[in-house]
């Protein structure tokens, strides 16, 4: 894909594939064996060369001690910190961090900013984003019970909230409460409040199993209730009711990184798929590579990833050129596209692998189960499916 290559990129790439190869990838067995204390100690001695080499929030602007990327470019290093379950952690690019700092950095008080986003930025403290509930449908989060009621200078926040990724040791959450509940638009009546995690009207109940992992730090996805949690109502994020404008606004770049992020994982299970297909023996001289079905998946993977790669960049250069608002379609497209692609190629790398697949002795049964949830977590594939049906249909009506 090199027509979407610019310069500034070819200088840096080679940069980040350093410090994947020499640093990330030799500490995956820290990784492999659950052992998420001693990775967090790790990943913050990467970090530490990380800032020193200059690579630190790539998707930062200057000013802010990034590299002021576009979003085109920063899709690039997505896919790149991708092929490793804890890459974009080293470099402080990781959701929900990512999202929140965009948001914040456009739409946050300048108080807020010197507050939460200054060290946010710096990697000193972390931060979640926790708008889906498990009592309303997630998929249409217009429907929502938590609501933040004015007491004098404070919102009085009640609800209760799960799937708050990372929430657990995050400094602080951005909710998303019903402020004007009677606005007769619905998408006007919730807003995005910032919360600090150690309020005393905020519990974090637990982390939630997940596929199998309970998680913790980073790797968290917690339910957690606000019970009359009283903050000032200068942490209103934008304007009251604009809540939904945000969140779209957010989410757009959002599955940009999280697409390019998959694509990322679909080449290394990829490039494993076809280490393992020239290597494994079934019988002296004969290889899986040999065998048609093997070959077929290798073909059809390359195909995929290819056209998801095509057209993720594509929608980037839309993003960076008209906004995400213009791009609602290619990013509900992608969405589900991708998301396909990505289980697909893990599960045809794990059948190469025959049991040795489904074992922790390789990162595939981890992005196995983990990335399932592709599928569901920023809108399920049925969702985006009918926005692009629906879109499509409309011009056949008109
Ligand atoms: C790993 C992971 C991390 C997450 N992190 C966060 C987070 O940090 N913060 C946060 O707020 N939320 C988070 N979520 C929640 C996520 O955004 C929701 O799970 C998602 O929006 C779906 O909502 P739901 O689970 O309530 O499913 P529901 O809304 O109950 O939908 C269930 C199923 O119904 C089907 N469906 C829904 N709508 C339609 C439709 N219109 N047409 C046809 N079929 C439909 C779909 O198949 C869907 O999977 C996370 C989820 C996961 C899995």
């Amino acid at each position: 894909m090199n027509e979407f290559l610019t310069d500034r990129l070819k200088a840096i790439l080679p940069k980040f594939n350093a410090i994947l190869n020499d640093d990330i990838f030799p500490i995956e067995d820290i990784f492999l064996r659950g052992d998420l204390k001693n990775l967090q100690i790790e990943i913050s001695k990467i970090q530490e060369k990380v800032k020193s080499s200059g690579l630190w929030a790539p998707h930062l602007e200057e000013k802010d001690g990034g590299l002021g990327l576009t979003l085109l470019e920063f899709a690039h290093i997505s896919e790149l910190l991708g092929k490793s379950p804890y890459g974009h952690y080293c470099f402080n690019c990781q959701a929900p961090d990512i999202g929140n700092m965009e948001l914040m950095h456009t739409h946050a008080s300048d108080a807020l900013k010197e507050k939460y986003l200054a060290p946010l930025m710096k990697g000193e403290i972390r931060s979640c984003f926790a708008m889906t509930e498990p009592d309303r449908a997630g998929s249409n989060p217009v429907i929502m019970d938590t609501t933040a009621v004015k007491d004098g200078d404070d919102y009085l926040i009640n609800g209760h909230k799960w799937f708050t990724s990372s929430a657990d040791g995050a400094a602080f959450t951005i909710v998303m409460a019903n402020t004007n509940p009677e606005a007769d638009n619905k998408y006007k009546r919730a807003s995005m409040i910032i919360v600090p995690l150690d309020n005393p009207g905020y519990k974090l109940v637990r982390n939630i199993p997940v596929m199998g992992e309970t998680g913790e730090g980073y790797f968290s996805h917690a339910e957690v209730k606000f019970e009359n949690c009283r903050v000032p109502q200068s942490n209103l994020i934008g304007t009251e009711g604009e809540g939904f404008t945000l969140a779209q606004e957010r989410l757009g770049p959002g599955r940009i990184h999280h697409c390019m992020r998959w694509i990322g994982i679909c080449e290394r299970a990829f490039d494993m798929m076809c280490k393992r297909a020239v290597s494994r023996e079934l019988s002296p001289g004969v290889t899986l590579a040999s065998k048609q079905s093997v070959q077929n998946w290798i073909a059809e993977s390359r195909a995929e990833i290819n056209a998801a790669r095509f057209m993720v960049l594509h929608t980037a250069k839309k993003i960076d050129l008209e906004g995400a608002k213009a791009a609602r379609i290619e990013i509900s497209t992608i969405k589900f596209f991708v998301a396909d692609i990505l289980l697909k190629v893990l599960d045809r790398s794990i059948q190469t692998h025959g049991a040795l697949g489904l074992t922790e002795d390789t990162v595939l049964s981890y992005w196995y189960r983990h990335e399932r949830g592709a599928r569901i977590y920023d809108g399920p594939d049925e969702v985006h499916k009918a926005a692009l049906a629906r879109r499509i249909l409309k011009d056949y009506k008109e």
